[in-house]
C-alpha cells in the first residue's frame, strides 16, 4: 500500500514496526504536495527542509528507543498558527511576510510530540470565508472536482488531508471552518469545546468563538492528535483547566444507549433533499448500533446566522485594528503623513470581505448602535446556548446536517455574501454556546462527500469521537479517495 494511502493511526504502526522511516514517509509526502499541489493550492508554504530534519530527528528518538506519541508523523498546520521561524499568513497580504518569532502552544505541543510539519496550509483571509475564495494566495480547489470549493476557511487543511498530501491537517472554526471544509472534502473535522484547546499564537478572529481542531481521515486519528493538543495552557486566559480524558482509550466504548437528539429545524426547506437522504442513513446506521434517537426543538437557532453576522465582525474588528502598518502587518510606501500610512497600509493589506466586517464590526460597536446590535446579539446568543443546554438534558448529542449542500462551484457565492453565510447555518450554533461539534463523511451526492454533523455538551469530545469512530467500524465513505488523487 502507498504510503499516502495510509491514516495516521496506520502510518504510526508502521514507524514502529520499521517498515519505514519517518524520513521515507517524510520524502514520499514532500514528493506528493510537488507533483499534485499546483492543482489544489492547499500549501501557501512547503516547509521541505524543516521536515526532513524533524523527522530525521524523530528517527534519531526512535532508535534509542525515545519519542512522543507523534513520533515521526507528518502534519500540516493552518497557516494561521504561529510558527517560529516560518512564514504565518494567515492568508492575508497584511502578514504576506511576517515570520513569528514564536511556536504557538499547539504547534509546540504537537512538535513535542515527535510530529514532522510538512507546511502551512491555506485558508480564507483571517479565517473569514466559507468559500476559501477570500485568500490573498487564490481558492483552494476541492479534489473531488477541482471547479468547485473545498470549503472554507480551513479549506487548505481539508484539501490536503482529502488528497492523501499529509494524513492531517491542524485548523480553526469560528462558525464551522473545520467542520464545513471537512464536509465538503470528505474528510474529519472536529471542533472542540471552547476553552479546551489553548489559542495562544494562534491568530484572532472573533476571540469568543474561535477555538483550535484538527482535520484526519478517521475519527482515530482526531482523537490521537487532539489528545495532545488540548489542556491548560498559561498563555490563554480562555483555556479551561480541564481534565483531558484519553480520547484513543475511550473510542472502544459501545454506543449502546446513547440518545441522540435531531433538531426539527435543521431538516426544514434549507436542506438539499439528496444531502438530506444521506444524513437520515447515517443517523439510521447509529440507531442500528443501539442508539436511540428523539426530535428536539430548539426555538431560537434560526437566529444563529443573523447573531454570529453581529458578533464575530464586532470582535473582529477589534483584534484586527493592531495591523495598521505600525505595530503589525504590511506597511504602505513613501506615506504622506501618519493618517495616510494607516489608511493606505490597511487598505492595501485587507481584501474585501475582511474590510466588510471590520466596517460592520465598528458599526455595530459604535455608540448609540451598541445597545440595538451588540448588546441585543449577545442576549440572543444565550438563548441559542440555552436551547444546547436544554437538550442536552435529553440527549447526549444533537446529529444533523454539517452543511446545506455539497461542494458549490468556486465562483459561484463570492459576489453574494449573504447566501455565502448561510453555508454555516447548521455549524453556527456550536461557537456561540461554546459546544464541540464535529463532521464526519456520511455517503455522496453526485459524487460529492456529505457530512453528519454531531454535536456534544461542553467537555464531551469523547462521546462524538466515540459515536464516529463506532460508525468508521460499520461504514466506510471515511476511506473513499478522490479519483485523481488515489
Ligand atoms: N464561514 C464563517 C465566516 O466566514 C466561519 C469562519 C470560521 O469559522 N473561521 O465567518
Amino acid at each position: 500500500m502507498d504510503l499516502h494511502a495510509k491514516t495516521l493511526t496506520e502510518l504510526a504502526a508502521g514507524l514502529d514496526s520499521g517498515e519505514y522511516s519517518s524520513v521515507e514517509l517524510t520524502q514520499s509526502l514532500l514528493e506528493r504536495i510537488a507533483a499534485h499541489d499546483e492543482k489544489l493550492n492547499a500549501f501557501v508554504t512547503v516547509t521541505s527542509d524543516n521536515a526532513l530534519a524533524a523527522a530525521e530527528r524523530a528517527d534519531q528518538a526512535r532508535a534509542a528507543g525515545e519519542g512522543g506519541v507523534l513520533n515521526g508523523l507528518p502534519i500540516v498546520h493552518k497557516d494561521i498558527f504561529c510558527t517560529r521561524g516560518v512564514k504565518t499568513t494567515c492568508g492575508s497580504r497584511m502578514l504576506d511576510n511576517f515570520v513569528s518569532p514564536y511556536d504557538a502552544t499547539i504547534v509546540e505541543r504537537l512538535a513535542a510530540a515527535g510530529a514532522v510539519v510538512l507546511g502551512k496550509a491555506n485558508m480564507d483571509e483571517f479565517a473569514m470565508g466559507s468559500s476559501n475564495e477570500t485568500s490573498f494566495f487564490g481558492p483552494v480547489r476541492n479534489p473531488w472536482d477541482l471547479d468547485r470549493s473545498p470549503g472554507g476557511s480551513s479549506g487548505g487543511s481539508a484539501a490536503a488531508v482529502a488528497a492523501r498530501l499529509a494524513p492531517a491537517a491542524t485548523a480553526t472554526d469560528t462558525g464551522g471552518s473545520i467542520r464545513q471544509p471537512a464536509a465538503l472534502t470528505g474528510t474529519v473535522g472536529i471542533k472542540p469545546t471552547y476553552g479546551r484547546v489553548s489559542r495562544y499564537g494562534m491568530i484572532a478572529f472573533a476571540s469568543s468563538l474561535d477555538q483550535a481542531g484538527v482535520i484526519t481521515r478517521s475519527a482515530e486519528d482526531a482523537a490521537r492528535l487532539l489528545g495532545v493538543m488540548a489542556g491548560f495552557d498559561e498563555r490563554d486566559s480562555t483555556c479551561l483547566n480541564e481534565p483531558v480524558p484519553d480520547y484513543v482509550a475511550e473510542l472502544g466504548q459501545s454506543i449502546e444507549g446513547l440518545k441522540i437528539g435531531l433538531v426539527r429545524q435543521h431538516f426544514d426547506e434549507g436542506l438539499d433533499a439528496d444531502c438530506s437522504v444521506r444524513i437520515k442513513e447515517a443517523i439510521a446506521v447509529l440507531e442500528s448500533l443501539g442508539a436511540t434517537v428523539v426530535e428536539v426543538d430548539m426555538p431560537n437557532i434560526d437566529l444563529s446566522v443573523p447573531t454570529y453576522y453581529v458578533v464575530a465582525p464586532a470582535e473582529c474588528s477589534s483584534n484586527l485594528s493592531r495591523f495598521d502598518g505600525v505595530r503589525f502587518g504590511h506597511r504602505a510606501d513613501d506615506p504622506e503623513d501618519l493618517l495616510d500610512l494607516y489608511c493606505r497600509s490597511r487598505g492595501e493589506g485587507f481584501g474585501d470581505e475582511v474590510k466588510r466586517r471590520i466596517m460592520t464590526g465598528t458599526y455595530v460597536l459604535s455608540a448609540g448602535y451598541y445597545d440595538a446590535y451588540y448588546l441585543k446579539a449577545q442576549q440572543v446568543r444565550h438563548l441559542i446556548a440555552d436551547d444546547f443546554k436544554n437538550a442536552f438534558e435529553e440527549v447526549d448529542v444533537i446529529a444533523g446536517p454539517t452543511a446545506p449542500t455539497p461542494a458549490f462551484k468556486l465562483g459561484d457565492k463570492v459576489d453574494d455574501p449573504i447566501t455565502m453565510y448561510l453555508n454555516d447555518i447548521y455549524t453556527i450554533g456550536a461557537n456561540l454556546g461554546g459546544f464541540p461539534g464535529m463532521s464526519i463523511p456520511c455517503g455522496f451526492v453526485d459524487g460529492l462527500p456529505v457530512g453528519l454533523h454531531l454535536v456534544g455538551h461542553h467537555f464531551d469530545e469523547s462521546t462524538l469521537l466515540r459515536c464516529a469512530h463506532a460508525y468508521q467500524q460499520v461504514t466506510d465513505f471515511h476511506t473513499a479517495c478522490p479519483e485523481d488523487f488515489a
